[in-house]
């Protein structure tokens, strides 16, 4: 970038502060925890933005991006940087535009929709919808920190999915307003099945700067450990609360040992050598959960209540993508998968899996419900890592036994597993940014060559 095209960038916005060039906050700003992999680690050390601008309103990415256009800026979008797959690292250079400023809510509707900017962190909006009446349906562990955008442009479900699916499903995301990249930037609207197009697609199409969020009517929810003697009994115990009707759940978790060794501040909760598993449940349902869990053999080391997400312990703070960090820094020698088990068949894969990798392969389970509403124990599982030709091996293993696979490892939307069979992400990157211009070499299938002409 020129001094001329910064120049031009400040005047798209009404404050001059607003657009960074000092090195060590576009550093800051240029990264998330992309390190979380060690195949992304190596790819991704080195790269960085230029500039970072961060606008306050829908008018000002309206002007940024028309500059960008005219000036072939790459630009990339930013909610919090919390994304593990290297998602908001810029590979060209360019912009970050930093959507954190964005944060207004504007309306939590009596019907239950949250209306809100994309920077509002989740744990802003859960709170606000709480005193509402209303929760969030799902939300991931990171949910201090995480933007409202970034959850719908990397995320994909966490604390909640067990009983309301993922984002993507059950019509959650009601509608989002994108800003596009063109000569002359359109503002549109994607409502119903059409926010699909731009859901999960890494800011490779688009930049969300209102999204309209379906809630639940809140729950008054309590938290409970349980520790079993072998990882066979928590799976049985946890499947069984996980897929009964009868069960108001906000969070199933399963862990084999020695993951919980692991989670040392709440120590206290662990039993040497056991398994445990991690429930956010009804208060109503508390006592009968842990009547339930004694019958089952297990021994209940925590029962209190969740009084919201400055509860402590915060046991989700150990759950979904929490349980690697917290493992990857009590073994930096591991890093992990996201697979789906079959529910019918989740023991014997799970037996096939321990008896090829042993303790390299580590079973984590968070149950989820699927589009089809049938709840399957999923997982993202931490694995030793030596090499990628042995990470792949355990990933063409999993495939082969029936246990699905989105990966991790790779910096791209169609790689990381929630691409769409449809290509209708990639159809809506050929209309609204035909130069690719939009977090650039994200959407690897995006050939510059083949956007039809009418656009
Ligand atoms: C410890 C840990 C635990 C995690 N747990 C979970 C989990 O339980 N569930 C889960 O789904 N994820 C999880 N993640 C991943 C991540 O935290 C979430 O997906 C989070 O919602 C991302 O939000 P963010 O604001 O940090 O997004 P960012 O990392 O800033 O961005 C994510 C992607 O969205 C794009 N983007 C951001 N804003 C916009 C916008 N306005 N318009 C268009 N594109 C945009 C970015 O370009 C980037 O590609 C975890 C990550 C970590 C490190």
């Amino acid at each position: 970038m020129t001094p001329d095209d910064l120049e031009a960038l400040t005047l798209c916005i009404a404050s001059p502060t607003r657009l960074i060039t000092q090195p060590q906050t576009v550093q800051r700003l240029s990264r998330d925890f992309y390190w979380y992999s060690p195949v992304l680690k190596k790819l991704l050390d080195d790269k960085l933005a230029e500039a970072v601008v961060q606008p306050i309103s829908t008018g000002e990415v309206v002007a940024v991006l028309r500059t960008c256009y005219r000036r072939r800026i790459p630009v990339t979008a930013r909610g919090a940087g919390t994304g593990n797959y290297g998602q908001a690292i810029p590979l060209e250079g360019g912009i970050v535009l930093d959507l954190a400023a964005m944060d207004t809510i504007h309306e939590i509707t009596p019907d239950g929709i949250a209306i809100a900017g994309p920077g509002v962190r989740l744990g802003v909006l859960e709170t606000t919808a709480r005193e509402a009446g209303w929760e969030l349906r799902c939300y991931p562990s990171t949910i201090a920190k995480a933007s409202l955008g970034g959850f719908l442009g990397g995320g994909s479900g966490g604390i909640g999915s067990v009983a309301h699916g993922g984002l993507r499903d059950f019509q959650t995301v009601r509608a989002i307003e994108v800003v596009t990249m063109e000569a002359e930037p359109r503002i549109v609207l994607h409502e119903g099945e059409a926010v699909h197009d731009v859901l999960h697609a890494w800011g490779t199409n688009g930049i969300m700067t209102k999204i309209w969020l379906a809630l639940v009517p809140a729950e008054a929810w309590a938290q409970c450990v349980v520790a079993f003697d072998t990882f066979d009994q928590a799976f049985h115990f946890s499947e069984k609360i996980a897929t009964g009707d009868d069960w108001t759940k906000r969070l199933v978790t399963a862990f084999e040992w020695p993951i919980p060794a692991a989670f040392t501040p709440i120590a206290a909760c662990m039993r040497e050598g056991k398994a445990v598993v991690f429930f956010m449940i009804a208060s109503a349902q508390l006592d009968i959960l842990t009547a339930a869990a004694l019958d089952a053999g297990g021994e209940v080391t925590l029962a209190a209540p969740y009084t919201g997400i400055r509860t402590q312990p915060l046991l989700s703070d150990y759950t979904w993508n929490h349980t690697t960090l917290w493992f990857m820094k009590y073994d930096p020698a591991f890093t992990y998968l996201q697979c789906g088990f079959s529910p019918g068949e989740a023991r014997s894969q799970f037996a096939r899996l321990k008896a090829r990798f042993a303790g390299d392969f580590l079973l984590h389970l968070e149950f989820m419900k699927n589009g089809a509403g049938i709840v399957i124990p999923g997982s993202i599982p931490v694995v030793r890592f030596t090499t990628e030709e042995r990470l792949n091996e355990m990933i063409d293993f999993c495939r082969s036994i029936g246990v699905s696979v989105a990966n991790p490892h790779s910096n791209n939307v169609e790689g990381g597993g929630r691409y769409r069979e449809d290509n209708v992400q990639l159809l809506t990157k050929y209309r609204y940014d035909p130069l690719g211009l939009l977090n650039p070499g994200k959407m690897a299938t995006f050939n510059p060559a083949e956007v039809p002409s009418s656009t």
